[in-house]
């Protein structure tokens, strides 16, 4: 039924599964009602849709495919056409006639209390397989009193509240990043006659650096940086928010590059128990946190207030993401004990000056 439906989608251009199925009904009606619900025909049109589509993606980037066929035998069933019953999953071929699958295997699953009790989602039947999707609602998020504020730069992510400053080595991340930018350098440099190519060699070294970085982020620095949160709130910089053209900023070079922080920043909000805000990330690092007054930068790293004294830059912008969540969560102004009890955590003191200006370490991976 795919192979047919797929064969149609490529060749008349059609675009969506249900203009698919429109241009196929006479057919189905004609060569497969008699054996099957019509809920079958909707399934295989999604399905032919999803490979047509990627080849055409594929195609368009350049990758040399073949005539894409719709080879392994498997189902997406419409939702209509399998329930729970009497412990076995019966499956609707066409009015009246069924199938029944044990669930002796799924029941012993660890999770199954939990989430049987939920809708049953679109099955998928392939031919050693059965998976049963279940619509298990997302928790909803709470809002703590508390809100963490989270500087990403290239060297490390600062976390700031009122009541703790931690901070986050991410110099493994940037390394990766700039390895792969040194590497497309040299591809450029290397082969500047054939473009087809270094076109190629550049998309193999791009997915490599993709996973190398997504693996880090999802298990080691996500998971970090949601424990060391605690179940506050988190308020990060909204990125679409972050200047763009007239080349990088002086803002937007010590930061991870727009892809890394996006990453990081829907991995984190996957995994918080609490609220995750996005602030305005304008004048972050010009800001004093506890007048907030304009800021000079003296040194690498430092920013001074006439009034206030000598704050950690990256600190100071933690905390003044931190105050901008609050009054995005709350709809007030953070009080001002806790914003000076903030600025304090994001003070410079001479200990941190000897941190110095590091540069970061090389990734031994
Ligand atoms: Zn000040």
């Amino acid at each position: 039924m795919v192979r047919h439906l797929l064969a149609v989608a490529l060749k008349e251009r059609v675009t969506s599964a249900i203009a698919l199925r429109k241009r196929t009904k006479e057919w189905f009606r004609t060569s497969w009602r008699h054996r099957y619900a019509a809920s079958y025909h909707e399934s295989a049109c999604s399905t032919a849709m999803g490979i047509a589509r990627s080849y055409l993606r594929l195609k368009r980037t350049g990758v040399r495919v073949g005539e894409p066929r719709a080879n392994r035998l498997r189902i997406t069933l419409h939702q209509s056409l399998s329930r729970i019953k009497d412990g076995a999953l019966r499956v609707t071929v066409r009015p009246g006639v069924y199938l029944y699958f044990p669930l002796a295997d799924a029941v012993r699953h660890k999770r199954w209390p939990e989430w049987s009790v939920h809708k049953l989602g679109e099955v998928t039947l392939t031919k050693r397989s059965v998976v049963l999707p279940f619509q298990v609602p997302e928790e909803p998020k709470r809002t703590a009193e508390a809100t963490v504020g989270i500087d990403l730069n290239l060297r490390h992510a600062d976390m700031l509240s009122d009541a703790m400053s931690e901070r986050v080595p991410l110099d493994r991340l940037a390394n990766a990043q700039s390895r792969f930018q040194r590497l497309r350098e040299s591809v450029q440099r290397r082969m500047p006659k054939n473009l087809q190519r270094q076109r190629r060699v550049l998309r193999h070294h791009r997915n490599r650096q993709r996973n190398v970085v997504t693996d880090m982020v999802r298990k080691d620095v996500a998971p970090e940086i949601v424990k060391l949160a605690g179940g506050r709130n988190i308020a990060f910089e909204d990125l679409s928010k972050m200047p763009r053209g007239n080349g990088p900023s002086r803002d937007l070079r010590r930061k991870l590059s727009r892809w890394t922080c996006g990453l990081l920043q829907r991995e984190v909000e996957r995994r918080s128990p609490a609220r995750i805000v996005y602030v305005n990330p304008k004048g972050t690092s010009q800001e004093c946190p506890r007048c907030g007054g304009k800021v000079s930068h003296p040194a690498w790293r430092k920013a001074r207030c006439a009034n206030c004294g000598d704050f950690d830059r990256d600190r100071m912008a933690s905390a003044n993401i931190m105050s901008r969540g609050h009054r995005l969560l709350w709809g007030q102004p953070l009080a001002p004990s806790a914003r000076a009890s903030a600025a304090e955590l994001a003070r410079w003191t001479p200990e941190r000056d000897s941190e110095g200006p590091t540069r970061p370490k090389p990734y031994d991976g």
